[in-house]
C-alpha cells in the first residue's frame, strides 16, 4: 500500500551529503541544478509498472484519495502521537479515543477527503452534492480503531521509547543518486543497536509477495547505514490488518545488494526518462490503478510526453 501521510511540517529531518533537506521535494529524474532522487514508493512504482511511475512522477496525474490509504494516515498519526503521552498512559482505550481527533485534524488539512463519505445521491451519478453519510464515516472510524487496538497485541508501547518517529532521512550515494524516505519509527537499544519499524494497515503478504515490503525496509536500512555508519540490527514490519510481525536482520552484503539494485533501477529510470519509453506492465494490482483511462493495456492513451525526448542512436550511428 502506498501510504498517504499527514503534513511533513514538524518532522525530524536527518540527512547528510549534498541534499536539499526538504521532505516535500518530489522524487524524480534530474532537473537542472538538482540531484536525482528516489524514495521506496517511487522505486516500487517503477518495478511494478514503469508507466505508473511516469504517470505519477513525470505527468503528475491526479489520483483520487482512497478510504484505505486515508485510514492508514489516521492510524499512523495515532501510533506516532501516542508516544507524546507518558509511558503508563499509552493504553489501547487512549489510542482508540485519539482516532476521531486525528481524522478531524487530517480533514482540516485536506477538506477534499470528505468526498470519501458523501451520501449517494438519488440517481447516483457520483456527484459531490450529498452530505457526509454518518454511517459510512462511523464504520470507517470503527475499523481504524480496530487497527489501532490490534497494535497492542503485537507491541507494548508502554515499554517502548522510540528514538525517532516519522523520521525523514536523506542521503546521497557516490553516484549522485539521492535516497530519501520517511521511517515510521526508529528504536535504539542501550547497546546502540538500531531497529527500524514500519506499520502497515493491510494484511501481511504471502511469503512469495514479501520481497517488496522487505525491499522498502532494506532501502531505509541502507540510508541509515550511510548516515550513521552502523547497519541496523533489525527491520520490523508490523501488519495491523492481520496481526502479524515480520522481522529481518540485514547484513552489509544485503545492503550492498540493495544499493546495486537501486543504481540499476535508477539507470533504467534515466533511460526511460530520456527516451519516453515507459512500458505498461499489467498485473493484478492494475485493479487499484487510477490511470486505466490513460493506459494502453485498458484501451487508453497516455497524455503527450511532457519532457524532451533524446532519440536512441544505433551503435553504428553512435560510432560515426
Ligand atoms: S493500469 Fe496497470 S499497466 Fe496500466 S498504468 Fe496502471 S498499473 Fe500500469
Amino acid at each position: 500500500m502506498v501510504c498517504v501521510r499527514l503534513s511533513v511540517a514538524g518532522r525530524r529531518v536527518f540527512a547528510m551529503g549534498t541534499t536539499t533537506g526538504k521532505a516535500e521535494q518530489a522524487d524524480g529524474p534530474p532537473r537542472s541544478g538538482r540531484s536525482a532522487s528516489l524514495s521506496p514508493s517511487r522505486a516500487s512504482d517503477f518495478m511494478r509498472c514503469p508507466l505508473l511511475y511516469r504517470f505519477r512522477v513525470i505527468d503528475k496525474l491526479p489520483e483520487k484519495p482512497s478510504a484505505a490509504a486515508t485510514r492508514g494516515t489516521v492510524v499512523h498519526a495515532v501510533l506516532e502521537r501516542l508516544f507524546d503521552a507518558p509511558a503508563a498512559e499509552r493504553t489501547a482505550p487512549r489510542a482508540r479515543a485519539m482516532v476521531p481527533g486525528e481524522w478531524e485534524r487530517l480533514l482540516a488539512d485536506r477538506p477534499e477527503l470528505a468526498e470519501l463519505f458523501r451520501e449517494e445521491e438519488a440517481g447516483g451519478d457520483g456527484g459531490t452534492g450529498g452530505g457526509v453519510d454518518p454511517e459510512r464515516l462511523a464504520g470507517w472510524l470503527a475499523e481504524a480503531e480496530r487497527l489501532v487496538e490490534r497494535w497492542f497485541s503485537l507491541e507494548d508501547p508502554s515499554r517502548l521509547e522510540p528514538a525517532e518517529r516519522e523520521l525523514f532521512v536523506e542521503t546521497e550515494l557516490e553516484s549522485g543518486l539521492t535516497l530519501r524516505g520517511i521511517i515510521d519509527r526508529v528504536d535504539v537499544a542501550p547497546t546502540g543497536e538500531i531497529r527500524i519499524v514500519d506499520y502497515k494497515t493491510g494484511k501481511a503478504p504471502a511469503p512469495q509477495y514479501s520481497a517488496e515490503p522487505l525491499f522498502q525496509m532494506k532501502f531505509y536500512a541502507l540510508v541509515l547505514w550511510r548516515l550513521r555508519g552502523m547497519v541496523p540490527r533489525r527491520l520490523q514490519l508490523v501488519y495491523l490488518g492481520s496481526g502479524d510481525v515480520l522481522t529481518y536482520d540485514p547484513d552489509e552484503g544485503d545492503l550492498r545488494a540493495v544499493e546495486r539494485k537501486l543504481l540499476a533501477l535508477w539507470e533504467a529510470i534515466r533511460t526511460a526518462t530520456e527516451t519516453g519509453a515507459f512500458l505498461p506492465r499489467q498485473t493484478r494490482l492494475c485493479g487499484w490503478c487510477d490511470h486505466q483511462a490513460h493506459c494502453p493495456e485498458f484501451g487508453g492513451t497516455p497524455p503527450p510526453y511532457p519532457l524532451p525526448i533524446i532519440p536512441v542512436q544505433s551503435p553504428e550511428a553512435a560510432s560515426g
